[in-house]
């Protein structure tokens, strides 16, 4: 099990309510009685809590996913179209730290 999926898993479980409703809902019983599996995050950080991945595995992370290993060499925007008029826009991630204020008629 790779870090990254230990980590998505750790985040589901900082909202408990969310988490066991999910496994009541799905059946997983057995996995909201399971523990963080402490040792497989260890075996795949150092001692400075860095998680080093060889270079082959993001690769395989950027070819199926189409983003960068690190998030921040991705794009600024997320481009979606318009549900009435299928126009493409670049709709920034966010705006924070900008002068961009949204308007009603954005
Ligand atoms: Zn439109």
């Amino acid at each position: 099990m790779g870090l990254d999926i230990l980590m998505v898993w750790h985040a589901f479980m900082l909202n408990p309510r969310n988490y066991l409703e999910d496994c009541i809902r799905f059946g997983l019983r057995n996995l909201w009685a399971t523990g963080m599996p402490w040792p497989a995050v260890n075996t795949a950080i150092d001692t400075s809590f860095n998680y080093a991945v060889p270079k082959d595995a993001m690769d395989d992370f950027s070819g199926m996913t189409g983003l960068s290993w690190n998030n921040v060499d991705d794009l600024m925007t997320k481009v979606l179209y318009c549900p009435r008029c299928t126009h493409k826009l670049d709709i920034p991630w966010t705006t924070c730290g900008t002068d961009k204020k949204s308007s009603p008629e954005e």
